[in-house]
């Protein structure tokens, strides 16, 4: 049975950022500042690392130039493996954090270092560490979406692709759980699994702008279409859905289904990858507007959007925008990622 915990922080009080207003370029100056940036990567044995959620210009960049695109597990991953001395982590910090982690040897930088997270922000680590010391029959796992010295208080980190394996798990194993910080992925969670998980009470500002009833009606308008759904959306989008998953999964399924509409509750910055899979199907985006609708109802993370071709040419330019993590922070946070990875390669091979 749920049991929300105190609302701690409401990810609606979090301040979002205005968009940067980057100039718009054209083809010409596009390419012009790739090939720069290209330089530049090479010339620091560096390597990009974004996520599926940034500008696609960032995404095409990264795969022409040998890094990766992909979702935070797989991020987090490829950090490990790569041999470039640099990581420029285009995506939002908890990621920069968590390449810093795993690779303390190496130089982590990122377009902008205050491109956050809701769910980050909705969870400081002092009432975090309070939440469990009141719980101390409880294992601790907490969203990757998080910071460093909460994952450091955490004795299990997951994502989103591979958050119900580690649950069942855990479970099989009769262990109650505290699960923080994205109520909407823990509900969903324990009405899978039938998990005992105590709730942090935060959520992605992102997916809970998508709508209902008007998801309902644009389903009657596209009969066929499958509906593909991020579990970090409330119950009633999730309940609509054909599929449920993390990004990776949502992008696999839009190239697997025989569908050929779908309708898409996740970052529209997915769309890039969707199309690069399946480029003939029609992709739609499932609907933030109309009742209860807000000025942040774009279905694209205000934060995700701050990461730039020009503002990463000029952190490789000026090395600055790095991200640092206490020693004894890290050496506690690389353990519960740690297992993570391991038994994500031990079950599932990633
Ligand atoms: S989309 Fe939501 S969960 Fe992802 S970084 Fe943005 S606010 Fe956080």
């Amino acid at each position: 049975m749920s049991n929300l915990s105190t609302p701690i922080l409401s990810p609606r009080t979090v301040e979002v950022p205005p968009h940067p207003q980057w100039p718009i370029l054209n083809t010409e100056e596009t390419a012009r500042m790739k090939a720069r940036i290209r330089a530049l990567l090479d010339a620091q044995n560096a390597v990009l690392v974004a996520h599926y959620y940034t500008d696609e210009a960032l995404q095409a960049l990264a795969e022409e130039s040998g890094g990766c695109v992909a979702d935070s597990l797989e991020m987090a991953r490829f950090g490990t493996t790569t041999a470039a001395r640099t990581l420029i982590v285009c995506g939002v910090r908890f990621m920069g954090e968590t390449a810093k982690i795993l690779n303390p040897e190496k130089r982590v930088l990122m377009p902008d270092l205050r491109a956050t997270c809701s769910l980050d922000e909705s969870c400081p680590v002092d009432a975090f560490s309070a939440f469990c010391d009141a719980h101390p029959d409880h294992a601790v796992v907490v969203y990757a979406n998080t910071s460093a010295a909460v994952k450091a208080r955490a004795d299990w980190v997951v994502t989103s692709s591979i958050a119900l394996p580690i649950i069942k798990h855990l479970t099989t194993q009769g262990q109650k759980i505290l699960w923080a910080p994205d109520k909407h992925l823990g509900r969903y969670i324990e009405r899978v699994t039938g998990a005992d998980m105590l709730l942090w009470d935060g959520a992605c500002i992102v997916h809970e702008e998508f709508k209902s009833v008007a998801l309902e009606r644009v389903r009657r308008l596209h009969p066929d279409a499958a509906v593909l759904v991020h579990p970090e959306a409330p119950d009633d989008i999730v309940d609509q859905a054909d599929v449920v998953g993390s990004t990776t999964q949502l992008i696999r399924a839009v190239a697997e289904l025989p569908n050929s509409e779908f309708i898409v509750a996740t970052d529209a910055g997915i769309f890039w990858k969707m199309r690069q899979f399946a480029p003939h199907k029609t992709l739609i985006p499932a609907p933030t507007a109309g009742e209860g609708a807000t000025c942040e109802s774009c279905a694209h993370c205000p934060w995700m959007a701050m990461n730039a071709l020009q503002n990463l040419e000029q952190v490789l330019r000026h090395g600055d925008q790095e991200i640092l993590i206490d020693p004894v922070i890290r050496k506690r946070a690389v353990v519960p990622i740690q297992r993570m990875l391991n038994f994500a390669q031990a079950s599932i091979g990633r």
